[in-house]
């Protein structure tokens, strides 16, 4: 019925999240048939991304060169660490415009019915980078496992004798980051509570 490379377009475009068998079909016909010149740009550009994008050394965002531009910037406070979940959440802090400090991507969240622990979730690398660190602000989502991961971090940054503050503020409970507002999270940022 179908064609084997058809079949793997399918089987490829199946891995995208939220795309089941029927998009999958539908996404196919429109890059082969109705735009063989998007399809073939939309490959170039995976390719491309794939080969020249990497994470960040200094806060594992994604960026072309070993430091972003965010960790390049000389105008930012090295003392101040902000932690967030992933990078939509970090994107959300930066669009409200008030955060002077650094940053670290999690990735993810501790999740242990899931089997992520502080290793997979590299914490360690973490603890590497608080050196230096007067305060660690704890931007992980108000959800379930967003709170016991920022409760494991506040222990780690504890015994290594920093600072330890929460966003509080306006975060409704069960809220991600990356759905609020500049102005909410903003207020967040400036109402966070030392723990
Ligand atoms: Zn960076």
């Amino acid at each position: 019925l179908f064609s084997p490379a058809l079949e793997r377009l399918h089987k490829a475009l199946r891995r995208l999240p939220g795309v089941g068998p029927k998009s999958a079909q539908r996404l196919a016909l429109h890059l082969l048939r109705r735009d063989p010149d998007g399809g073939a740009e939309l490959a170039a550009a995976i390719t491309h991304a794939l080969d020249v994008v990497q994470l960040c050394e200094g806060c594992r965002a994604l960026s072309e060169t070993p430091r972003c531009a965010l960790c390049s910037d000389p105008r930012r406070d090295d003392g101040l660490l902000c932690v967030v979940e992933n990078l939509a959440d970090l994107w959300a802090v930066e669009q409200a415009g008030v955060w002077q400090g650094r940053y670290w991507v999690l990735h993810g969240r501790l999740s242990p019915l899931d089997g992520v622990g502080p290793e997979a979730l590299g914490l360690d690398r973490l603890a590497a980078r608080l050196v230096g660190v007067r305060e660690l602000i704890l931007a992980t989502n108000t959800t379930v496992e967003g709170e016991a991961t920022a409760w494991f971090i506040a222990e780690m940054a504890r015994e290594l004798g920093i600072a330890v503050s929460r966003i509080a503020f306006g975060v409704p409970l069960g809220g991600e980051l990356e759905t609020l507002d500049a102005e909410t999270l903003s207020h967040a940022l400036a109402g966070r509570r030392i723990l």
